[in-house]
């Protein structure tokens, strides 16, 4: 080649790789794949506290390891209680049970979500309404609610209903979806305004904030998730959180059979759900939230390498926090202008080694939910065609994390 051509390549080469594969090859290098989409990073005394259990046989529903990594959870969240359940799907379905959703009932709740919020409604008998989300958090969008609520609801005897089906409208469950905070300062007044009660499913977002606030301390109770794929994980394992004591205290004896009495003989006085967390799931729990932080902080760092490696190529845009939040990017979202595109990216990046996933598929689509009520849904059709989330796992960038952390 000559230096003339080799002049004007490099002239006219982009400097960051003019496909999606070669700009993420910028961030994760492909010579240290495959990068899974998001693998659990196992840490710090993990090993210890595991141990610490099977050595005192202490591995069931009780023990200080529970009690521990509840207490680290009002610590890492700002809520007044925690209660540890066997994963996030059973503390949705206690927390909607305990605020006394029941059969009949209609509960608004995102079509563009995990199919776990909307069976937690099925499980109580209730029926999931689905809304429409927005484009910029991926979240349920207040506005558009507002709108809708307003032509299909009306108040019977101070309790609001659809005016359609007959149904009350009980509660609503905002999902933070990916980590991204939804617009809780809108969806409070639309809350108040129509008297429903708000769980949020705050099962991605740990670490996610509006200004002071955790994401899930807005309404009634929010729920975590700890499953493997999560920011952090018990193996399976999630969390209600509340500052309400009545409640919590509620939710601790429903979650745990609903055994009364004084222990003596076996009394149960409701129909309870054996829901808690065991003590093992519990130790690993608190040493993963020894180094939430550090996790946190890579994730950071990735979502902005993604965002600055994709600025500027054609057709592919970035999921980042919306301006009303901060995230803790669970999993990056990028957007293609069509349908596609996403099919095209998603196979050549997971041949390459990048293990990428459709962002969701709408709940409406789906055989046991496709006759729910629901309101417009064209923005989650859309978005779900067209999404795609790249390898998150807070492990591919842990060590330039922690080295900027010691600093
Ligand atoms: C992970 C998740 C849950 C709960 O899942 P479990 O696997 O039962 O812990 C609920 N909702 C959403 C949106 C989730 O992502």
């Amino acid at each position: 080649m000559s230096d003339q051509t080799l002049g004007s390549l490099v002239e006219t080469a982009p400097p960051k790789g003019q496909n999606i594969l070669e700009r993420i090859s910028t961030v994760l290098s492909p010579q240290d794949g495959p990068h899974p989409l998001h693998a659990p990073e196992i840490d710090g005394n993990a090993w210890d506290y595991v141990k610490d259990c099977l050595d005192t046989g202490w591995v069931s529903s009780v023990g200080k390891w529970v009690d521990r990594f509840e207490d680290m959870i009002t610590q890492t969240t700002g809520a007044r209680h925690a209660i540890a359940t066997v994963n996030g799907t059973a503390a949705l379905h206690a927390a909607l049970y305990a605020a006394g959703v029941r059969p009949g009932d209609e509960v608004l709740v995102p079509s563009f979500t995990f199919v776990a919020t909307a069976n937690a409604i099925h499980y109580c008998g209730a029926t999931p309404h689905f809304v429409e989300c927005e484009a910029q958090s991926l979240g349920l969008d207040p506005a558009a609610l507002d709108q809708y609520l307003d032509m299909t609801l009306t108040c019977r005897d101070g309790q609001f209903v659809n005016r359609h089906t007959d149904a009350p409208v009980r509660a609503i469950v905002p999902v933070h979806c990916y980590g991204h905070p939804v617009n809780m300062e809108l969806l409070r007044g639309i809350v108040a305004r129509y008297n429903l009660t708000l769980i949020e499913d705050a099962a991605e977002s740990l670490g996610s904030f509006i200004g002071d606030c955790h994401t899930g301390r807005f309404g009634r109770a929010g729920v975590l998730s700890f499953n493997g794929n999560k920011t952090i994980t018990t193996g399976g394992g999630g969390a209600i959180i509340t500052d309400d004591e009545l409640f919590a205290r509620r939710l601790r004896h429903l979650t745990t059979t609903a055994r009364a009495g004084d222990g003596t003989e076996l009394i149960h006085d409701a129909v309870g759900f054996n829901y808690r967390m065991p003590n093992l799931n519990a130790a690993l729990g608190c040493a993963q939230l020894e180094t939430l932080d550090s996790k946190l902080k890579s994730k950071q760092i990735l979502a902005a390498r993604y965002a600055d490696a994709l600025e500027g190529l054609e057709g592919v845009s970035t999921v980042t926090h919306p301006k009303w939040g901060r995230s803790n990017y669970w999993l990056n979202a990028v957007l293609f202008e069509t349908q596609q595109a996403r099919n095209a990216a998603f196979s050549e990046l997971n041949e390459a080694g990048y293990q990428c996933r459709a962002v969701w598929t709408p709940l409406h689509h789906m055989p046991m939910y496709c006759d729910n009520p629901r309101m417009g849904l064209s923005v989650t059709e859309d978005l779900s065609a067209r999404g795609l989330l790249l390898p998150s796992g807070a492990g591919l960038l842990l060590s330039e994390a922690s080295s900027s952390t010691d600093r």
